[in-house]
């Protein structure tokens, strides 16, 4: 099948991606954070084209990049209104890709950082989202996060109704701590989304252990479950999702290049795949960047495009009726 040329568009392969209704299910909001308005806070210290934004850039490792990450998320996020300011732009640029879902992750240690109210940032988050864009909060815990003035807060998340789900970021080789299993229980018994990075540095091992100490049934990654047929046919039975970011994992060196990027085999093989943009701040990506780099250099097809932009919408917790309004909108993209 090819593309139907939406009207008023030319013919790009670009205004063809634009067309597509999409979800974004791999979003970190302080890894979002618009470069601009660091730029715009403080010109010395941030320049307007830094090093790490180049196209050809690679980090080094996971652990320079999460410095990095960290030392720019927090020279912005001091309080909920600049989460809410950054968070207005964020989704504003997204609703201008037509996506209609999101899935952002907040990452919740900072609320020790900065001294913030865990349910003040969520309305600041979800209060910024424009008409007729949906947006869960997903509460991010890295391995270790369990402090003394985390500690109450992880107790007490299930019970967080303005909470959407929860993820686990962060180091994958640390060890899995023994509050994590209880605390995943307990909010997939409160019906939240279950969530957790694992498959990117660590090995399918990681991925397996999430699956079975957190009953995850969305892997944020999961690249390296390639490397595991068990495991592949595993997560294609089981229906696992897996939230990929491509163009994260040749910037991190995840992969080597994206043209050897594993979502080819796993969508090949039956494993349900969306794409993402984890930290747009730092890799300078756009999600319709993910939809064309799969294109240019992966080789998927009109259809396949559409099947990953499907599987986001299959699988979001959105009103039914509109899920399947929007998958027939992308069906009507295409032409035999
Ligand atoms: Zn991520």
């Amino acid at each position: 099948m090819e593309w139907n040329a939406p009207p008023l568009a030319n013919d790009s392969l670009e205004s063809r991606i634009q067309a597509i209704p999409k979800t974004e299910t791999h979003l970190h909001i302080e890894g979002a954070l618009p470069y601009e308005l660091l730029h715009e806070l403080d010109s010395d210290r941030f320049p307007e084209k830094p090093f790490f934004r180049a196209s050809g850039y690679r980090y080094p490792n996971f652990v320079e990049f999460e410095t990095l990450l960290i030392d720019h998320a927090v020279a912005w996020y001091t309080g909920p209104e600049r989460y809410h300011q950054a968070c207005k732009r964020i989704f504003a640029g997204l609703a201008e890709q037509n996506v209609s879902y999101i899935e952002a992750s907040l990452h919740l240690p900072m609320i020790e950082f900065i001294g913030a109210d865990g349910h003040e940032l969520i309305h600041a988050i979800k209060s910024a989202a424009p008409e007729g864009l949906e947006v869960k909060v997903i509460g991010g815990l890295t391995r270790d996060s369990y402090s003394e003035v985390m500690g109450p807060v992880i107790e007490e998340l299930h019970k967080w109704d303005d909470l959407d789900g929860i993820d686990l970021h962060g180091q994958e080789w640390l060890e899995l701590e023994a509050w994590a299993p209880t605390l995943w229980h307990r909010c997939g018994e409160a019906g939240k989304i279950l969530k957790a990075h694992a498959g990117e540095f660590g090995g399918p091992e990681s991925v397996t252990e999430v699956l079975d100490k957190l009953e995850v049934t969305r892997i944020q990654h999961g690249v390296r479950a390639i490397e595991d047929q068990d495991l592949v046919n595993r997560l294609r039975d089981q229906g696992v999702v897996l939230d990929m970011c491509p163009i994260s994992n040749e910037k991190l060196q995840v992969v080597s290049s994206l043209e050897v990027h594993p979502i080819r085999s796993l969508h090949d093989l039956g494993v349900i795949c969306t794409i993402n943009t984890d930290d747009p701040l730092c890799f300078s990506n756009t999600l319709s960047d993910e939809y064309l780099a799969l294109s240019q250099r992966l080789d998927f097809s009109s259809d396949e495009l559409a099947e990953i932009a499907k599987n986001g919408f299959r699988h979001a917790r959105m009103d039914e009726a509109l899920k399947r309004k929007r998958m027939a909108e992308i069906d009507s993209l295409l032409t035999i």
